[in-house]
């Protein structure tokens, strides 16, 4: 793995003043000036976590991460700090190096970084990867990668979308088959997010023994990044992310056995203990962009005064703002649930679709009010919300697009005939 460039944070001029973030064009951003309440989770612990990573990331910033992404780069300072501070490894086992907390913890760290301007949607992979090798990972790999996951210094990429599968798993044609040294993996992913910052990627394959024509039975593996036969290639994505999209290409890549996770064949199933957290962690990063959206268009409205009272006072302005919020407790509620029930071990299948539907609806509508109230400067890239747009909008498609959470309610919730 190349190593990352670093930004630092001294390069910005920021400067700090009573929990207030200066950035150096001299504007003001407050953190948490309107979201301070417990009102969508009441857990003690949850409010003391939510401060101190509010506190980490409102040192960097929607600023730093504006120029981190604009010159190519990675959060690496912000990356290692969240590391070292026990975040990245909130919902990970003590045993690992973790926090020993759950999906709730981690969605806490992925809303709070998003909500200071830094929306990290490697913080989204790990919640995939992490779930499955500790449910199913052998001692050497909990060892190897939730630890390195903890404390920041692995990643894991996730290859599970296939140019001609899409949306049907089943149809996954990248192939594992299985020789007396390990096993050799041929085909192609795409939209493998991360997989050049990646120390590995977790690759869903069809296997090849174990499969019938009529159904794939999927097996996992960790792959490496550094090994002979794989290779990617960018795919020009619109999102302003860090975190880049590619083409992932398997050549006879081969693996040891000890690269599988768990069994050959359960991987659909395997994989399902990461989906879950996968949609919450998704809507942790829509609800964080949606509260950066309305605490900075509360402020505008408030600053902002171009007749007699400021902006604000128009109900034409306040009320699709105030309505803008109300999806956005919303959303935020039903992700909480969402995280507690998974971290109860109850069903959270419902609870997280649910989670991420209402998290992308409601950002994209918060996000766009909050442009329409800064006027032209919405569309200002020094503004820090036009080019939030497409890491909201992304959430609209992926992990699982809008219309296969809507076949999920209607067949499991409302009981209504599978269509496809
Ligand atoms: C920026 C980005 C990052 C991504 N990162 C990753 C990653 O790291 N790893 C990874 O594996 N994947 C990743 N993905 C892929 C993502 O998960 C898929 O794009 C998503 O699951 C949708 O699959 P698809 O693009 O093949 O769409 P399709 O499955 O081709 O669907 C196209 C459209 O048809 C609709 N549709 C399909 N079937 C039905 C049906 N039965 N009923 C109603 N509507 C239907 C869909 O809802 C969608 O609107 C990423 C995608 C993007 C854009």
């Amino acid at each position: 793995m190349h190593c990352p460039r670093v930004v630092h944070r001294d390069d910005l001029s920021i400067s700090r003043n009573c929990g207030l973030t200066i950035s150096r064009n001299g504007e003001l951003a407050l953190q948490n000036r309107i979201f301070q309440d417990s009102f969508t989770d009441s857990e003690a612990h949850h409010a003391e976590l939510k401060d101190a990573v509010a506190r980490l990331a409102g040192k960097y910033g929607r600023k730093y991460f504006q120029e981190v992404v604009a010159k190519g780069l990675q959060p690496v300072e912000l990356w290692a700090e969240l590391g070292s501070a026990g975040f990245l490894g909130a919902h990970i086992s003590e045993r690992y190096g973790g926090a020993g907390g759950g999906l709730s913890d981690l969605y806490i760290v992925i809303e709070e970084t998003a909500a200071q301007g830094c929306p990290m949607l490697s913080l989204v992979i790990s919640s995939i990867c992490a779930p499955i090798i500790e449910r199913y990972g052998s001692d050497d790999m909990k060892e190897e990668w939730l630890t390195g996951m903890a404390n920041g210094s692995k990643r894991i990429a996730f290859a599970i979308t296939e140019p001609d599968a899409g949306s049907n798993t089943h149809k996954v044609t990248t192939t594992a088959r299985e020789e007396p040294d390990g096993w050799v993996i041929n085909g192609s992913k795409y939209w493998t997010s991360a997989i050049d910052e990646s120390d590995a990627v977790m690759v869903v394959a069809r296997d090849g023994e174990r499969s019938t024509a009529e159904r794939s039975a999927l097996s996992l593996f960790i792959v490496r990044t550094d090994t002979p036969g794989l290779s990617w290639q960018p795919i020009e994505a619109a999102l302003q992310s860090n975190d880049k999209q590619f083409m992932s290409f398997y050549d006879e890549v081969r693996v040891p056995h000890e690269a599988l996770v768990g069994e050959p064949g359960l991987g659909l199933q395997q994989v399902f203990v990461g989906l879950n957290p996968e949609r919450v962690a998704a809507a942790g990063i829509n609800n964080g962009i949606a509260r950066f959206a309305l605490e900075k268009a509360s402020q505008y409205a408030l600053d902002r005064q171009v007749w007699k009272s400021p902006i604000g006072a128009h109900q034409g302005v306040a009320h699709p703002l105030a309505e803008a919020y109300v999806g956005v407790q919303s959303a935020r509620l039903m992700a909480a649930k969402a995280a507690q029930l998974f971290d109860s071990g109850e069903d959270a299948a419902e609870s997280a679709n649910m989670a991420k539907f209402l998290a992308a609806e409601t950002s994209l509508v918060a996000l766009d009010q909050a442009m329409q109230v800064h006027g032209g400067n919405g569309l200002a890239l020094e503004y820090g919300l036009a080019d939030l747009w497409f890491i909201a909008r992304l959430h609209k498609t992926a992990p699982v697009s809008r219309e296969m959470v809507l076949n999920h309610i209607a067949q499991h919730s409302l009981q209504l005939p599978k269509s496809y």
